[in-house]
């Protein structure tokens, strides 16, 4: 039975790659990736030539069929997403379910994400929580967000740099100015940084900046949870 492989890759600091993952990526047969590249540079810098095939958000659906057809031909396939776990606000979803229905063995190799990285580094409970993703960026974003208020657990979200400052300004609505959170901004690269404060701090520390660069990760405490 041929095997699909989802491997996780570094969300910026290259030493985070595992022995296992490079391994694995050599031994496959191709390498499904979201953008061949930006994987190509990873790829070269750890000295694998395996053949690779793009399989991103636009064109998921109609290569999942292909993955079945290599996989179906016996060929074992790595399946890798531009950063971090693919699945993961990332593609994969689709190919993984198709090879569980087909009987085809999926094989996790776990590595960096982002979300985990940002929850453990927040200080804020982590023994239950909810990663949201990316909110909507229109239709539904302020229903979820309501929703959010009320949720117990530790919220783990994403969002770009640009939209960072409105996105603490809806927390402060609809959470709360007291409401405990974190910006975990560029992990695991050179200019890390992880802020925690109330929200309403936070929007102030952000709004006072120049300029946002980098990948960022929200984490906001659960509602009644207090220090
Ligand atoms: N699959 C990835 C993962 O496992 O985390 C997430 C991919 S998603 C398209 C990209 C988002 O992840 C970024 O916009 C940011 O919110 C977050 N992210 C990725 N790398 C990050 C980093 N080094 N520091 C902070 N956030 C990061």
């Amino acid at each position: 039975m041929a095997k699909l492989y989802i491997v996780a890759t570094p969300i910026g600091n290259l030493g985070d790659f595992s022995p296992r993952a490079v391994e694995t990526l050599k031994s496959v047969a191709y390498i499904a990736c979201e953008d061949t590249r930006t994987s190509g540079k990873l790829l070269k810098h750890f000295g694998i030539d395996t053949p690779t095939f793009s399989f991103h958000q636009h064109n998921e659906h109609k290569k999942v069929g292909y993955v079945l057809q290599l996989l179906d031909s016996n060929q074992d396939i790595a399946l890798i997403s531009d950063a971090g776990m693919p699945g993961i606000s990332d593609p994969g979803f689709l190919a993984i379910r198709a090879a569980n229905q087909q009987n085809h063995q999926v094989i996790v190799i776990p590595g960096p994400d982002a979300a985990t990285s940002a929850l453990v580094a927040s200080g804020l409970p982590c023994d239950r929580y909810v990663f949201e993703g990316f909110l909507p960026h229109k239709k539904g974003r302020q229903k979820r967000l309501k929703e959010l208020a009320e949720e117990e657990r530790t919220i783990v979200l994403y969002e770009s740099p640009n939209r960072l400052v409105k996105l603490l300004g809806e927390i402060e609505l609809y959470f709360g100015t007291d409401r405990l959170a974190a910006v975990a901004r560029e992990l695991t690269k050179t200019f890390e940084e992880i802020v925690r404060a109330s929200v309403v701090d936070l929007k102030t520390e952000f709004e006072q900046r120049s300029s946002i660069k980098g990948e960022i990760v929200v984490v906001i405490a659960g509602l009644k949870y207090a220090e």
